[in-house]
C-alpha cells in the first residue's frame, strides 16, 4: 500500500504524527493507500516556515511572479494526462471528466499570469494642492485555502494560483480522500520556480482544519466543501479576525419551459446530472418542467437517454460515462436517499439501486436514478444527495417554478431552457442564485469572471478566481501625499513649459 506524504518546505515530508486516513479506490472498494494527518503542532511549524518564505516572495515584483505562473501553467499542460489519471485514480471520475478537472484548474492560472495587471492600484492625480492619492494591494501574508474531494486539480488551483500570484504564501489543505494531485501540483510550482515553503500541503481533518482557524499567522481562509462545514468554518475563522470565503453545497434546479427544445434540455440535464455521479456543486439535482404535457415529454426524453449511460471504472475507457461515488458511506447515504424517496411517495422511474459491474462487486457505484413528481417536502428535495440521483418537480406554472428557486435554502447554479428571450432575461434578473444558465446546463464562469453561489451556498465575502480573487488575497492601502513645491490650488497646468 502506498504511503502518502505532506509537501513542506520543498519536500515530501513523511507521517511524523501516527494518525492516518485511508485512501479508497472507489471502484474496487480496496484501500489503495494511507495518508499522514497533520498534528497542530506540524501544522504550526510549516506556517512558521510559510511566514518566512513569504517575506521574499511577497517582494517579489508581480511580473516574476507571474512568470512562475506561466512556467507552471506550460507544466500543468505537459502533465495533463499524468494529472488527470491522478485525478481519477483517487476520485474515479472518468478521464476525460478528470482532464476537464485540470483544465479548468489551468484556465485560472493563465489568468493569474496576468497578475501584474490585476494588482495595479488607482491613482488620483491633484486631489488638493499638491497632494495625490494612490492605494496599493499587498499580499495578506499566509492564506489558507481547504479544500473539497470532488474537484482534486480545479479547486487548488483556484486557491493556490491567485494567492500566490498575488505574493502570498499559502496552507494547502486539501480532502483527505483525494489528496494527491495537490502534491503533485505542488511539485510541478516547484519546478516552475517558485521558492521552497511558499506552498505547503499539509493533509489532516478536523485536527489540521481548527489548527488552521486558530492559527495567529493565518489571514485569510478559502473553504470550499459542504454547507453545515462551510459555516462552521466561516464562523471560527471570522471570530478569529481572518478574512473568509467559504463556498458550501448546492441544489441546482433546471426549468424546463414549454417551448424548449426538449431533445437539448433532455441531453443537458442527462450530462448535468449524471456527470460525475452527480459529484459536482454546480450539477442539476432538480428537473422543473412548466406543464404536465412538458413534464410528460421530458420523462419520455430522459428514460433512452439514461438507458443509454455507460457506469464503471475510469479504466474502462474514455466512452464511459461516469463512475462510482468516492466512499462506501457516500453510497449509503445515496441509497438512504433513495429509500426515502419512495417512502415519501414519489415515483421511482429509473431505479440505480442494484447496479453492481462484474469484477468490480465492492467499487461504490450507483446508477442513475430518476424520480418523478416529487414535492418540496421529500428529504430527496430537501437535501443534496451527491450522487447519480434526479428528482423531478412538476409545476404548473413559470411563477411556480421560479418562486421554487426562490424558496429553496441554496443557491449555487440553477439553469432555464426556453426558445423565449423575456422569459429568460426575467429569469435572470429575479432568481436569487449566484451563477445562472440559460439554455445552458452548468453555468460555470469562465476564470476571467468569478464564480459563487448565494444563500447557504456561501458564507463571507468575494467570489473564487477572477477579479476577486486578486481582492480577497490582498489588501488595499491608501496613500495621501502632499508635495509642497507641488501645483497650488487653482494653478494651471502649463502647457507651454512642456514645449
Ligand atoms: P466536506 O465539507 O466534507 O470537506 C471539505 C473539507 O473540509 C475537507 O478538506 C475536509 O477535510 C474538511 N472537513 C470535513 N469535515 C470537517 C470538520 N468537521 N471540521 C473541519 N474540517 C472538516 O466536503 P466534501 O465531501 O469533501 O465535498 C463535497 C461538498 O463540497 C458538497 O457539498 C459540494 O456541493 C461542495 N462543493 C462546493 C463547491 C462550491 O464552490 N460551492 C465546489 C465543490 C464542492
Amino acid at each position: 500500500m502506498e504511503e502518502l506524504t505532506h509537501f513542506i518546505n520543498g519536500k515530501r515530508v513523511a507521517d511524523t504524527s501516527g494518525r492516518f486516513a485511508d485512501v479508497f479506490n472507489p471502484a474496487t472498494g480496496e484501500i489503495q493507500a494511507r495518508l499522514p494527518l497533520a498534528t497542530p503542532a506540524e501544522l504550526n511549524a510549516a506556517v512558521e516556515d510559510a511566514a518566512k518564505a513569504q517575506i521574499a516572495w511577497g517582494a517579489t515584483n508581480p511580473q516574476r511572479r507571474a512568470r512562475v505562473m506561466m512556467k507552471f501553467g506550460q507544466l500543468i499542460n505537459e502533465n495533463m494526462d499524468k494529472l488527470a489519471e491522478c485525478v481519477s485514480r483517487e476520485h474515479g471520475k472518468t478521464l476525460p471528466d478528470a482532464r476537464g478537472d485540470v483544465q479548468r484548474g489551468l484556465e485560472v492560472v493563465e489568468v493569474c499570469m496576468g497578475a501584474p495587471h490585476m494588482l495595479k492600484g488607482e491613482f488620483t492625480d491633484d486631489g488638493g494642492p499638491g497632494i495625490d492619492l494612490y492605494s496599493l494591494r499587498q499580499p495578506l501574508g499566509v492564506v489558507a485555502g481547504i479544500t473539497p474531494f470532488n474537484f482534486p486539480a480545479m479547486i487548488p488551483l483556484w486557491k493556490m494560483a491567485p494567492a500566490l500570484a498575488s505574493g502570498n504564501a499559502m496552507i494547502l489543505k486539501p480532502s483527505e480522500r483525494t489528496p494527491s494531485t495537490s502534491i503533485m501540483l505542488a511539485e510541478l510550482l516547484q519546478e516552475a520556480g517558485l521558492p521552497d515553503g511558499v506552498l505547503q500541503v499539509v493533509n489532516g481533518d478536523k485536527e489540521a482544519v481548527d489548527a488552521i482557524l486558530d492559527n495567529e499567522t493565518i489571514q485569510a481562509v478559502g473553504f470550499v466543501g459542504s454547507t453545515p462545514i462551510a459555516q462552521y468554518i466561516y464562523g471560527r475563522a471570522a471570530s478569529n479576525g481572518k478574512r473568509a470565503q467559504c463556498f458550501g453545497g448546492a441544489k441546482n434546479h433546471m426549468i424546463i419551459m414549454p417551448d424548449a427544445d426538449l431533445d437539448k434540455a433532455a441531453d443537458a440535464l442527462v450530462g448535468a446530472s449524471y456527470g460525475a455521479a452527480g459529484e459536482r456543486c454546480m450539477a442539476i439535482s432538480v428537473a422543473v418542467p412548466v406543464g404536465q404535457e412538458t413534464a410528460d415529454r421530458l420523462i419520455d426524453k430522459l428514460l433512452p437517454r439514461i438507458e443509454k449511460l455507460r457506469v464503471g471504472p475510469y479504466t474502462a475507457g474514455e466512452d464511459i460515462d461516469y463512475g462510482p461515488l468516492i466512499t462506501a458511506q457516500a453510497k449509503e447515504r445515496v441509497l438512504g436517499l433513495i429509500n426515502s424517496g419512495i417512502d415519501q411517495g414519489a415515483t421511482l422511474v429509473t431505479d440505480g439501486r442494484d447496479f453492481s459491474l462484474q469484477g468490480y462487486e465492492n467499487g461504490f457505484f450507483v446508477g442513475p436514478t430518476l424520480f418523478d413528481n416529487v414535492t418540496p417536502d421529500m428529504e430527496i428535495y430537501k437535501q443534496e444527495i451527491f450522487g447519480p440521483v434526479l428528482s423531478t418537480v412538476r409545476m404548473d406554472t413559470y411563477e411556480d417554478a421560479l418562486q421554487l428557486i426562490i424558496d429553496n435554502d441554496y443557491g449555487n447554479g440553477t439553469a432555464i431552457y426556453t426558445a423565449d428571450g423575456d422569459t429568460a432575461r426575467d429569469f435572470a434578473h429575479r432568481v436569487n442564485v449566484g451563477m445562472v444558465g440559460i439554455n445552458f446546463p452548468i453555468p460555470v464562469p469562465l476564470s476571467y469572471h468569478t464564480f459563487g453561489g448565494w444563500k447557504k451556498s456561501a458564507f463571507g465575502d468575494l467570489n473564487q478566481y477572477g477579479p476577486d480573487a486578486f481582492r480577497f488575497y490582498t489588501k488595499t492601502k491608501t496613500v495621501t501625499a502632499r508635495w509642497f513645491s507641488g501645483i497650488k490650488e487653482g494653478g494651471e497646468f502649463n502647457f507651454k513649459a512642456m514645449d
